[in-house]
C-alpha cells in the first residue's frame, strides 16, 4: 500500500501484475500471469479468442476479482482488501470493444459525466476539459452530437475522450477497433498512436498486428491463460520462438 510516511514516490503509470490467477468455477482462465508495464510504455496483448485477454484487463482494473496474485498500479496494490478501489480506478481509463456511450447524452455530455460525478468538477471545468479531450481525438466540432449521429469510429473516439477526461495515468484498451467497419479503424488507431507518442502508459489487447508492430514497446502473446511469449514486436511478430505463437500468427497474418 502507498500512503505510509516516507514511502518512496512512485512514478506514474506503472503496472505490475504478479502471478495472477482467475477461475470461473472450475475453469481456470488465468493461470499465473506476470507482466510489467513501465511508465510511458505501450504493451500490446495478442492471442486467440478465449485465451483470457479480456479477463486479464478486467482484473487489472478490478472489474473482476482475481482468484489469487497481485495487481499493483502506481504502487497501490489493488488486490489489498484495504485498497480504495474507486480512487485507484480513477487513474485508469478503460476503452472497450463496445463503446457504451449514453445514447441520450451528447458527446460532450458523455465526456463530462464522470469528471462531474466522480471528481466533483464544476460544469464549467468539466466542459473545458471535455472540449479539450474531444479536440485531442479530432472531434472538437462534434461536441453537441448524440451518439446516434456519429459513426462507430467517432463514437469510439468519444469513448477514448471520456477516458482521457479523467486524466488517467494508464489506459487499458480491449480490442477497441474490433467492432468497427474497416474504413473506420484507421482514425481510432491514429488517436491511440498519438496518445502513445505523448507518453501515455497503455495496455492494449488488439488484433491489429501492424499497430502492435509499429507502436508497441513489447508484445505479449497469451495462450490458454498464460503468457506464452513476450518481447519486442519485431521479435515476437517476425521471429517467434514458440510454436504456439507461430501457429497463431500464421492464422491471423
Ligand atoms: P479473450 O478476451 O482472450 O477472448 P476472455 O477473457 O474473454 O478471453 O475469456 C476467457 C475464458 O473465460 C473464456 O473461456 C470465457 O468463456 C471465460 N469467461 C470470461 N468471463 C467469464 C465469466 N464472467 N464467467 C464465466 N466464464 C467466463
Ligand atoms: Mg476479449
Amino acid at each position: 500500500m502507498t500512503g505510509e510516511a516516507g514511502a518512496p514516490a512512485v512514478s506514474s503509470g506503472w503496472v505490475r501484475i504478479i502471478d495472477l490467477h482467475k477461475s470461473f468455477g472450475a475453469h481456470e482462465v488465468l493461470r499465473g500471469i506476470s507482466l510489467d508495464v513501465e511508465p510511458g510504455q505501450v504493451v500490446c496483448i495478442i492471442g486467440a479468442s478465449g485465451s483470457g485477454k479480456s479477463t486479464l484487463l478486467r482484473c487489472v482494473n478490478r472489474l473482476e476479482d482475481p482468484t489469487s496474485g497481485q495487481v499493483v498500479v502506481d504502487g497501490v496494490d489493488l488486490t489489498d482488501p484495504d485498497c480504495e478501489l474507486d480512487e485507484a480506478r480513477a487513474h485508469m481509463g478503460m476503452v472497450f470493444q463496445q463503446f457504451n456511450l449514453f445514447p441520450h447524452r451528447t458527446a460532450l455530455g458523455n465526456v463530462t459525466l464522470a469528471p462531474r460525478k466522480v471528481l466533483g468538477r464544476s460544469a464549467a471545468e468539466a466542459d473545458e476539459v471535455g472540449r479539450r479531450c474531444l479536440a485531442d481525438v479530432g472531434l472538437a466540432e462534434r461536441a453537441d452530437a448524440y451518439p446516434s449521429q456519429l459513426s462507430g469510429g467517432q463514437q469510439q473516439r468519444v469513448a477514448i475522450a471520456r477516458a482521457l477526461a479523467m486524466d488517467p495515468d494508464i489506459m487499458l484498451f480491449d480490442e477497441p477497433t474490433s467492432a468497427l467497419d474497416p474504413e473506420l479503424v484507421g482514425d481510432v488507431l491514429e488517436v491511440m498512436r498519438d496518445l502513445a507518442r505523448r507518453g501515455m502508459t497503455m495496455l492494449v489487447v488488439t488484433h491489429e498486428m501492424a499497430f502492435a508492430r509499429e507502436v508497441a514497446d513489447r508484445v505479449v502473446f497469451m495462450d490458454e491463460g498464460v503468457v506464452c511469449e513476450e518481447g519486442p514486436p519485431a521479435q515476437v511478430l517476425s521471429e517467434p520462438r514458440e510454436p504456439r505463437t507461430r501457429e497463431f500468427l500464421a492464422r491471423v497474418l
